[in-house]
């Protein structure tokens, strides 16, 4: 008789949970997967797809605009909302089938419909069954943070979960928040023809990045006729003559702004609270996130692990995809075999236009933690291919170990820098330098070559003097 139903129950249905499950029932464990909402969590249903989909129509829209540069007459876009609204849903309907009750079935998850609750460290109900196991997975995700301003409670206000039932666009669009959510959105409904006031409470907007690249993203954004208050702070929102109007704060002088619809992007807390983990004695941090060692196990229950946006540091679905092998792994192998979790090459985007990506360290970062570094700076304006797609605005900035050929990290701005900052993620995993990189073809004509090219100037700028003084005097000397 076995003691437990099974091997993990897994909580939640998100990026997190469903690769969890999947890397448990690929090995042949027995596992639960309970989801109260819908599969596939906040990136199929609120969260990366939906954006993607509804930016890659203000793209269009945005090409459309510049349709003089490229040698069209005349051109102008005539456009629905509310179709591009339902394209988004049909997009995530097709994505679907990925993450859905059926497929995880057909990879033997035992799937259940409903909200999970925490009995004890391997009582777990669900509909009102017990079911047990020997560990417990813990991947319920974030919601949208709802910061205190007064007069928010009495409006409709809009966040990334409910955005995508609108189906008008809002004239005067308000957004609050200056991190990777808040500038996408920003940019997005520009686009598509809002007005954008942002604000963000900070002196910058993606203050994580360096200063000279959210500055640039500021001067695109103000190009496109966003209205960006920094070092702002919201404090009320009143009634004037029947519209809607903020009150906010900056340096030291009060502002106001009327709007039609306001959305909140100011971060996102995780959901560890009101399903039973506090009742079991469950660490949480300040951020309600769930306290974690090493292996991804609570600090209280070592057979109780948990990942994605519930623990943090990062909240991307690669980070959840990413944490979720080390809970499966080491909640069915341990104690025989068990790994720590690495972070030590995780790669984010932030999906505006010049994308903006990263792996490892910036300057910010590396000054911040007095970590000495050269910088290799590559502007892509001088790549053929951006050229060639009018796409010729960005820099490529790598931090290197000084006198090394290591690189500590780096940052891309430019359109499809979500891609190509993969090929520095395997150079750091594999302890791959910029001397590689320029050793290795890249197909021509391609935005990848601004990799080779910012490997060309590290190289540059470190050739062996004395050794080209050499061979300069070779060169002479084989002319006589
Ligand atoms: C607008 C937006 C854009 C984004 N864009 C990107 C992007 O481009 N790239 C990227 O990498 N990341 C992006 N993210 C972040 C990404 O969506 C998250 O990091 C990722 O979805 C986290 O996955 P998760 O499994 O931890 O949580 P979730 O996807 O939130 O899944 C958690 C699930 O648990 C369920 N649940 C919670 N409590 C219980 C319970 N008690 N019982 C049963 N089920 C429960 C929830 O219903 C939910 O389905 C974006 C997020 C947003 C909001």
């Amino acid at each position: 008789m076995a003691k437990f139903d099974y091997n993990i129950i897994v909580i939640g249905g998100g990026s997190a949970g469903l690769v969890s499950a999947y890397i448990a029932s690929a090995t042949k464990a027995k596992v639960a997967l309970i989801e109260k909402n819908k599969m596939g969590g906040d990136c199929l249903n609120t969260g990366c797809i939906p954006s993607k989909a509804l930016i890659r129509s203000a793209k269009i829209l945005s090409y459309i605009k510049r349709h003089r540069e490229f040698g069209i007459k005349s051109a102008t876009a005539e456009f629905d909302f509310s179709e591009m609204m339902e394209r988004v849903q049909t997009i995530i309907k097709k994505v679907e089938t990925h993450d859905s009750v059926e497929r995880y079935t057909s990879l033997g998850v035992n799937c259940f419909s409903g909200q999970a609750k925490v009995l004890s460290p391997h009582e777990v109900e669900v509909n009102g069954a017990i079911l047990t196991a020997k560990s417990i997975i813990i991947a319920t995700g974030a919601h949208p943070t709802i910061p205190s301003i007064q007069g928010l409670e009495k409006i409709d206000f809009l966040t990334s979960d409910n955005l995508w039932d609108i189906r008008e666009l809002p004239k005067n669009l308000l957004i609050i928040g200056g991190g990777p959510i808040g500038s996408e959105f920003t940019q997005c409904f520009a686009r598509l023809g809002s007005h954008v006031t942002q604000i963000e409470m900070l002196p910058n907007i993606l203050t994580r990045e360096d200063d000279e690249i959210s500055q640039a993203l500021r001067q695109q954004f103000s190009r496109e006729g966003v209205d960006l208050h920094t070092n702002t702070t919201c404090k009320a929102i009143v009634s004037e003559n029947k519209k809607q109007v903020m009150v906010f704060e900056k340096g030291g002088q009060e502002l106001r702004i009327k709007f039609d619809k306001v959305l909140i992007a100011v971060g996102r807390t995780a959901n560890s609270k009101g399903f039973g983990l506090e009742n079991i004695g469950i660490k949480f941090d300040q951020y309600n996130r769930i306290i974690v060692d090493d292996y991804l196990r609570t600090t209280t229950h070592k057979n109780i692990y948990a990942c994605g946006d519930v623990v943090g540091p990062y909240q991307f679905t690669h980070t959840a995809a990413h944490q979720a092998w080390y809970c499966a792994v080491n909640a069915l192998f341990s104690p025989f075999k068990k790994f720590k979790v690495d972070y030590s090459t995780i790669p984010w985007c932030t999906f505006t236009n010049p994308e903006i990506a990263r792996v490892g360290l910036n300057e910010k970062e590396a000054t911040k933690q007095d970590i000495p570094y050269e910088v290799t700076r590559y502007r892509i304006d001088d790549l053929d291919r951006a050229i060639a797609d009018g796409e010729d605005q960005g820099i490529i900035k790598v931090l290197t170990i000084p006198g090394r050929d290591r690189i500590l990290g780096a940052t891309i701005m430019s359109c499809e820098a979500g891609n190509l900052i993969t090929e520095y993620v395997s150079a750091m995993k594999h302890g791959i330098g910029l001397n590689k990189i320029l050793g290795t073809i890249h197909t021509y004509p391609t935005m990848a070559e601004a990799n080779r090219f910012v490997a060309g100037n590290w190289k540059k700028n470190h050739a062996p003097k004395k050794l080209l003084k050499l061979a300069q005097k070779f060169h002479a000397w084989r002319r006589h």
